[in-house]
């Protein structure tokens, strides 16, 4: 299979009144055409930032340090705008948690469906492309504003733009976050029947393990700006083999204990302002060890994933009691 998207040694930092954070680490990654991923990882770990990174839609304040993203043959930091802007419409979809952000108020949906076309499409295209997405009532639809629909319908509409030129690269950032329950499977569903229709590659970027489990073929779990585990969604979540994986594993409804409760990860996530240069997850980790505390941790294969832990090749992962092994795609 090709590579898609590869991502190296990328580095973002935000400006903040109380100084610099690093966001992202130094994240190096690789993802096959058609591949779908899911990032799993606490809040501030890096997730939304790696995803605006790829289509270098970052938001102010942000500010790409260094390394650079390919996304087929075009790096995405060394080239002009107007390749930028193609690339993003032809190339990449994105689907944000809140629809209402993607959608412009003050434009009927058919305005907005034309543009994500192209621009020259006719009503009958942006009507066939909402009846993909499984709207009723295409036409009326068209003729909305966006506050006229409802969360889930307006969903579909952002999906139905996020596909409409075909792209090799679906981002998906929380997708269903801010669905009411009874809609989000229908929504993920929606996505993954797309995704598999247009043959892009999907990345997912979610709190929800479970989700990522059941419906990606593999998993980085991020922590800290850094990705700490990289392997197939069996693999990873049948054995963890980073001490975080396996205590976010543990914290994840449906982990509960004989005592119905879960096990929360103590401590708070790290804020950086600069590259760590120790495990950020050591003052939380239950295994470290002096050496953690004084020397960053590399990448490293085993058990056919990667795993940023110095300890990792001593420490034996267990995925305890979570149903996620069982859930989790092979
Ligand atoms: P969540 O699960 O809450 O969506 P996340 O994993 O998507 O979190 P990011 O939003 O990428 O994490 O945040 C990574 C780090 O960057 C955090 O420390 C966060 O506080 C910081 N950050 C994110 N957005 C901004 C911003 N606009 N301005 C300043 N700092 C930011
Ligand atoms: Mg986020």
């Amino acid at each position: 299979m090709n590579v898609l998207l590869s991502i190296r040694n990328l580095v973002v930092d935000y400006t903040t009144r109380d100084g610099s954070v690093r966001a992202l680490d130094g994240i190096d990654l690789e993802l096959m055409a058609g591949e779908s991923l899911g990032v799993v990882g606490e809040s501030g770990s890096g997730k939304s930032t790696l995803g605006a990174a790829i289509g270098r839609i970052l938001p102010e304040g942000a500010r790409r340090h260094t390394g650079d993203v390919m996304l087929g043959n075009v790096s995405v930091y060394g080239s002009g705008d107007t390749r930028i802007r193609a690339m993003r419409r032809h190339d990449l979809g994105f689907i944000f948690q809140n629809p209402m952000t993607t959608l412009d108020p003050t434009m009927r949906i058919r305005g907005q469906v034309e543009q994500a076309l192209g621009g020259a499409a006719g009503r009958t295209e942006v009507e066939s492309l909402l009846r993909k997405v499984g709207l009723p009532d295409v036409f009326q639809v068209s003729r909305s504003y966006p506050h006229e629909l409802s969360g889930g319908m307006a969903q579909r509409v952002v999906i139905a733009m996020a596909i409409a030129r075909g792209p090799r690269l679906l981002i998906a950032d929380e997708p269903t976050a801010s669905l009411d329950a009874s809609v989000r499977e229908q929504i993920l569903d929606l996505l993954l029947s797309m995704r598999a229709q247009t043959g892009a590659a999907l990345i997912v970027l979610s709190h929800d393990l479970h989700m990522v489990a059941r419906n990606c073929d593999r998993v980085v779990v991020m922590y800290g700006g850094r990705i700490v585990e990289d392997g197939g969604s069996k693999e990873v979540f049948g054995r963890p083999r980073h001490p975080y994986t396996s205590a976010l594993m543990r914290s994840a409804p449906g982990s509960e204990g004989p005592d119905g409760a879960l096990e929360p990860i103590a401590g708070m996530p790290p804020v950086l302002s600069g590259r760590s240069e120790f495990c950020s997850f050591a003052p939380r980790c239950a295994h470290a060890i002096e050496l953690c505390r004084t020397q960053r941790p590399a990448p490293q294969h085993m058990d056919e994933r990667l795993v940023t832990c110095l300890r990792a090749s001593e420490l034996h992962g267990k995925s305890g009691r979570s149903s996620l092994m069982a859930e989790a795609r092979s």
